[in-house]
């Protein structure tokens, strides 16, 4: 599914012609040194990698979806005057009036961790793609629509040594004054409490951006089957793996042994099963409460995209091989574990004859993948009898969840982590960096 996808995107990562001097073609293969993150939380305990990279994700689908209408303007105050505009879409909206849509994430990542005098600044690596439509269909536009798949850096800064906010604050664009939905004037006053906000002093902002590469995506390469690249390479464990099943065993008061089988069995494992079931079914909404609202939009996107071409990507006879430890992060707010996944299947695509187009029924592909799964930090449920077909909050049957992961049955968002285990990231083997 998403791996076959993503190995294609990079397979078709071309330099696309005409572009303008901002995009430049290079592979993001550097490596993020995890002691940068190490140091920057003894300044401020609050911060929380998953949280941030939640927060960036929203902000980037937002200015995506904004850019060249008014609404851009609710964004100001977390944008520099240079990031308010990009070569690429202005030159595309030049020409006719364009809209933005269908802005999916594949994969975003910590990159660098660095301080001036001054300002705390931290750079994301962002994938994504995106589909851009002229507004009225003319002999000019030509095509009705493009989709584009975009690599690039984004630099968030904010003032020295201020504290992070919490999730609550970090989940949805408000004024970082006065906590109101963001309505913000062109030069950055908030329309509730009229405070014009200074960039950077309360919240982080983008200050640059960088377009590493940029590629036109067509509807054939969602059926070209790339070779597994990353399904021998070695497994990225972090390098103090040790001291965080120590923490953990601590923060739990539990024995990691015995723990570490329970997470396998009551999660990982039915999880992976359940989640790629739902891929093969064209249905997510058993799966709707066990994966995170990022991730919920991604693959509903994809899987959109497969039934608009009337291809029907099939996992058969999935076996999970192995699930090695990776990484355990305790943060003020969050507990992340990250295990590596080996499993094998008959992955193939079917056109809408039946006919197979892409893949093999005959021959298994074996693959591995890195599964982030994330709990909000005290919550006290026990793994041992965890049900993944009921609310994790009330007990009732969990088919009512609707969209955005709301249990009808008692009112609480559940992909957030609140009461149990949510998986809020997927990355390909080849492209885990640690
Ligand atoms: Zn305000
Ligand atoms: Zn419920």
């Amino acid at each position: 599914m998403l791996i076959l996808i993503i190995c294609v995107l990079y397979i078709v990562w071309a330099i696309y012609r005409n572009q303008p001097t901002i995009i430049i073609n290079k592979s993001p293969v550097d490596y993020f040194d995890e002691k940068q993150l190490i140091v920057f939380k003894e300044r401020d305990p609050n911060f929380s990698r998953i949280v941030f990279l939640d927060f960036v994700h929203l902000l980037y689908v937002k200015y995506y979806s904004y850019y060249g209408k008014k609404d851009f303007d609710y964004l100001t105050p977390y944008l520099s005057d240079t990031v308010q505009h990009d070569k690429t879409l202005d030159l595309l909206i030049g020409q006719q009036v364009i809209i933005i849509s269908e802005i999916v994430i594949n994969s975003v990542r910590l990159f660098s961790i660095t301080r001036t005098a001054d300002e705390d600044r931290i750079g994301v690596e962002i994938e994504s793609n995106y589909t851009v439509h002229p507004a009225f269909h003319t002999e000019a536009s030509g095509k009705q629509h493009t989709r584009y798949a975009r690599s690039e850096r984004w630099f968030f800064q904010r003032k020295k040594s201020l504290q992070s906010l919490p999730p609550e604050k970090m989940q949805a664009l408000s004024c970082p004054s006065c906590g109101a939905a963001a309505h913000f004037t062109d030069a950055g006053e908030c329309k509730s409490c009229k405070t014009v906000i200074i960039k950077g002093q309360q919240q982080w902002y983008v200050k640059d951006r960088v377009v590493l590469n940029q590629s036109v995506l067509n509807s054939g390469d969602l059926v070209a089957y790339a070779e597994e690249q990353g399904t021998n390479l070695p497994t990225l464990s972090s390098p103090t793996l040790l001291q965080e099943i120590a923490a953990f065993e601590k923060q739990r008061t539990i024995v990691w042994s015995d723990y570490w089988n329970t997470f396998k069995q009551q999660i990982v494992q039915p999880y992976f099963l359940e989640l790629n079931a739902a891929w093969t079914n064209h249905n997510l909404t058993k799966v709707r409460h066990l994966i995170s609202d990022r991730l919920y939009d991604a693959n509903s996107f994809w899987m959109e995209l497969y039934s608009h071409y009337r291809f029907n990507n099939r996992l058969d006879d999935l076996k999970i091989q192995d699930i090695q430890l990776v990484k355990i992060e305790l943060d003020k707010y969050y507990e992340t574990i990250t295990v590596r996944v080996f499993a094998s299947c008959f992955d193939y695509t079917e056109d809408s004859n039946k006919k197979i187009i892409a893949g093999s029924n005959k021959k298994r592909r074996a693959y591995s993948e890195y599964w982030t799964f994330a709990r909000r930090a005290g919550v006290e449920q026990n793994e041992t009898g965890f049900d993944l077909n009921s609310c994790p909050q009330c007990g009732a049957h969990a088919d009512k969840m609707g969209q955005s992961a709301i249990c009808e049955y008692c009112g609480s968002k559940i992909s957030t982590g609140q009461f149990s285990w949510v998986l809020f990231l997927i990355t390909q083997d080849e492209n885990y960096r640690g």
